[in-house]
């Protein structure tokens, strides 16, 4: 039967404080502090959950070499598939479970966290299938003498992972799947405004039959068990997806024992209209790639350049998507769009709409805070089109992480190029034309991790997602993550 996001009171939320999962220990935080956690769209209550420090991490990491060392490293490749496919069984069932906590803790509509089910669960699958496929090759070498040379590839052992709020079932998977695939263990450090999903899903995970201590959750604030994870001695890699500046304090905090690092951060993506486009399809793509989860996904097409000849109708098109897109609670099954996470994001992105109006950019739709009577209790912002924006003002430059749209118009595609890559960031790109040799140019001459052609943010199990530039280095997803997670190990035999 259909869930009744709205009224129904979600199992995870029973009242009691939240514990946090310390090798296959739920556990409260070594201090005892605890911080609430707090429904967007209403500001009601969800949760306290422990407030971990750098003692919980010292607890978590080593329950995480235990496992590692363990039966765990044991465990046979094919067994490890079967009990990555037991979980994606056990993530299918309570799928709609994980997607409403989603939707409470952090606000994304309903439709929208559903809507990841096939991907989610297909990933977990895909890196099930993987992890039977880890191997290494075999040199011919030119030495003199019979010598047999191969490459051994291991896992590199503890891995931290820290997420960020704005998909947190996503990222926990995301950061889960390839740990498990290489037979790595895991300490996960979950955002502070939205750190429920993770704790559900461990528990999930735990049921499914992954042995107590490959994967820790500590919650808490950056500053403390964020900080502990990145500087710990005893991991051996970090995998962090969040802002450019925090994941320049990671690069920093990892020096000490020299850690791998892969980092998903942030971006200023361009979407590119050409003239010859399906100009309304386009549109609603570009409209689409700003508005979607409020603006809050990283590879958000937030700079659109339009070309003359479509401009007039482009902005129009894009004020009239944002207009008919209902904002409201995320629990509502209508609502396309949802809150902001938390009130500091939405004075965040309204100071953006202010400096943008300053700096002389032209608003054509939304720009305020949403506060009428299903409004006034969240962190509510319109779906908002400033056109005429120019390159230097910092609506074409910063990050907002909000729904608003800098439009932009261009004239021809050497100045399209040369504007979209003048950017610190380099995650995503969208292109619409209909001439393939302009798509094949532009997805050679762009600046990005990905480039989508008459499509926006598609994303696939089987594909790499990052980025380059500032938008930080390394790959999720795709046939060639694992090798993140594995040492290669040169053997050389003299026969
Ligand atoms: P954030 O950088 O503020 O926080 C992300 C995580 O880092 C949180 O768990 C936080 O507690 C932790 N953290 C904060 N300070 C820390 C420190 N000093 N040491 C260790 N950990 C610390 O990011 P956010 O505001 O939560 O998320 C939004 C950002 O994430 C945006 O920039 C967005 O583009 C980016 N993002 C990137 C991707 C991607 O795949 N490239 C995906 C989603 C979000």
């Amino acid at each position: 039967p259909e869930i009744d996001y709205a009224n129904a009171t979600h199992p995870f939320l029973d009242g009691a404080p939240k514990r946090m999962l310390i090798g296959g220990q739920w556990v409260a935080a070594a201090s005892g502090k605890t911080f609430e956690t707090r429904n967007p769209a209403t500001g009601d209550l969800l949760a306290v959950v422990p407030e971990g420090d750098r003692e919980d991490i010292d607890r978590a990491v080593a329950a995480a070499r235990a496992a590692f060392e363990g039966p765990w490293r044991r465990m046979k490749p094919d067994e490890r598939a079967a009990l990555m496919h037991a979980l994606a069984d056990v993530l299918d069932a309570h799928y709609d479970e994980l997607a409403w906590l989603d939707t409470l803790d952090m606000g994304s509509p309903i439709r929208h966290t559903r809507g990841s089910r096939r991907h989610l669960v297909g990933l977990m699958r895909y890196f099930a299938g993987q992890a039977t496929a880890i191997h290494g090759l075999t040199a011919e070498t030119s030495l003199n003498g019979d010598m047999f040379a191969a490459t051994l590839k291991e896992p590199v052992g503890v891995v931290g992972a820290i997420i960020p709020w704005n998909g947190p079932l996503w990222a926990t998977v995301f950061k889960t799947a390839p740990v498990l695939a290489t037979g790595c263990t895991l300490v996960l450090k979950p955002a502070e405004d939205a750190p429920l999903t993770p704790l559900r899903f461990a528990e999930l995970a735990l049921q499914a039959g992954v042995p107590p201590g490959v994967i820790n959750v500590v919650t808490g604030f950056g500053a403390g068990a964020g900080a502990a994870l990145a500087e710990h001695p005893g991991v051996d890699k970090l995998s962090f997806t969040g802002s450019v500046g925090t994941g320049q304090q990671i690069v920093r905090a990892s020096a000490g024992n020299l850690k791998r690092l892969s980092l998903e951060l942030g971006g200023k993506s361009p979407h590119i209209l050409f003239d010859d486009a399906d100009v309304q399809r386009a549109a609603q793509s570009a409209a689409m790639g700003v508005f979607a989860n409020a603006g809050q996904i990283c590879s958000a097409g937030t700079r659109v350049f339009v070309q003359r000849g479509i401009y007039d109708e482009v902005v129009e098109a894009m004020a009239r998507a944002g207009a008919a897109l209902r904002v409201g609670a995320g629990t509502d099954p209508t609502s396309d769009i949802g809150p902001l996470v938390s009130p500091r994001q939405m004075a965040r992105v309204l100071g953006y709409v202010d400096s943008a109006r300053d700096e002389g950019a032209r608003l054509v739709s939304g720009g305020a805070r949403l506060d009428g009577p299903a409004h006034a209790q969240g962190n509510f912002v319109a779906p908002t089109v400033f056109a005429d924006v120019r390159d230097p003002m910092r609506i074409a430059r910063e990050e907002i992480f909000g729904p608003v749209a800098s439009v932009m118009p261009y004239d021809d595609l050497d100045e399209v190029v040369r504007r979209a890559n003048d950017s610190p960031f380099g995650l995503g790109a969208g292109v619409w034309t209909r001439d393939i040799g302009r798509a094949h140019a532009m997805a050679k001459r762009l600046q990005s991790g990905s480039v989508w052609v008459n499509c926006y943010n598609q994303m696939d199990p089987s594909m790499p997602f990052g980025g380059v530039k500032q938008s930080g280095y390394g790959r999720e997803s795709g046939a060639q993550q694992l090798d993140e997670y594995l040492n290669v190990k040169g053997l050389w035999i003299q026969h």
